[in-house]
């Protein structure tokens, strides 16, 4: 079984996926860690992908279809993936089926705007490992310290108000397209992300047990 997190940013796809990836066991891919790693690591990946990410444009399609590729290929699971973040277009969508793989469940988490803000503006994340933390409503157990690792916990560069905005422009303009597109294909769990996280844990996981 294959699943997608879809939703505008900051509406917590990383907590939940990640957690999802667990409960079923299965492999983890998040574009955006991968992005930022190879940010930090001054890879020509990295380099390339820079000036969008700080900008809050969505890296070219080519880019990452390519590192999507390579990263499916290089990890083979037993019980399947869930993406989170990728596809964020319908042209990454398509590109998906053509490498034969089946997206069983997209999960459409969306929030209010006020949600997104307050979220991004308390999110901080792990320099080491990209886990995700936030400074009211998921506090490391040590201020500024990963519980998973021990590494120092950041705020990401794109996590300001004026990157925010227009990562949330670039949200409705590309990837909420895809919305229909799965609709259509009768995939699709809409799912509201305001509750907290555990209640939107619980829906999300119910909706992914339903119809296997
Ligand atoms: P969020 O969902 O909080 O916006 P992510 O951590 O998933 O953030 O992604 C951070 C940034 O990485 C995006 O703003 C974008 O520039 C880039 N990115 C991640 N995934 C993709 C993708 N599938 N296609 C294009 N760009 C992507
Ligand atoms: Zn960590």
């Amino acid at each position: 079984m294959n699943v997608v997190f879809l939703g505008p940013p900051g509406a917590g796809k990383g907590t939940q996926s990640v957690m999802v990836a667990e409960y079923f066991e299965m492999g983890y891919i998040s574009t955006g860690n991968i992005m930022r790693s190879a940010l930090k690591s001054g890879s020509e990946l990295g380099n390339l992908a820079k000036s969008y990410i700080e900008k809050g444009e969505l890296v070219p399609d080519s880019l990452v279809i390519k590192l999507i590729k390579e990263v499916l290929t290089l990890n083979p699971v037993e019980n399947g993936y869930v993406l989170d973040g990728f596809p964020r277009t319908i042209a990454q969508a398509e590109a998906l089926d053509n490498m034969g793989m089946v997206v069983n469940k997209v999960i459409f988490l969306d929030a209010s705007e006020d949600t997104i803000l307050a979220r991004m503006s308390g999110r901080r994340v792990c320099e080491a490992c990209g886990k995700s933390y936030h400074l009211i409503s998921k506090p490391a157990k040590v201020d500024g310290i990963c519980d998973k690792c021990g590494g120092t916990l950041i705020k990401r560069t794109d996590d300001n108000l004026e990157t925010i905005v227009e990562r949330l422009k670039e949200y409705h303009k590309k990837t909420e397209p895809l919305r229909q597109f799965y609709l259509n294909k009768k995939m699709l769990n809409f799912i509201n992300g305001d509750g907290t996280i555990d209640d939107i844990q619980g829906k999300v996981i119910k909706a992914i047990k339903e119809g296997i």
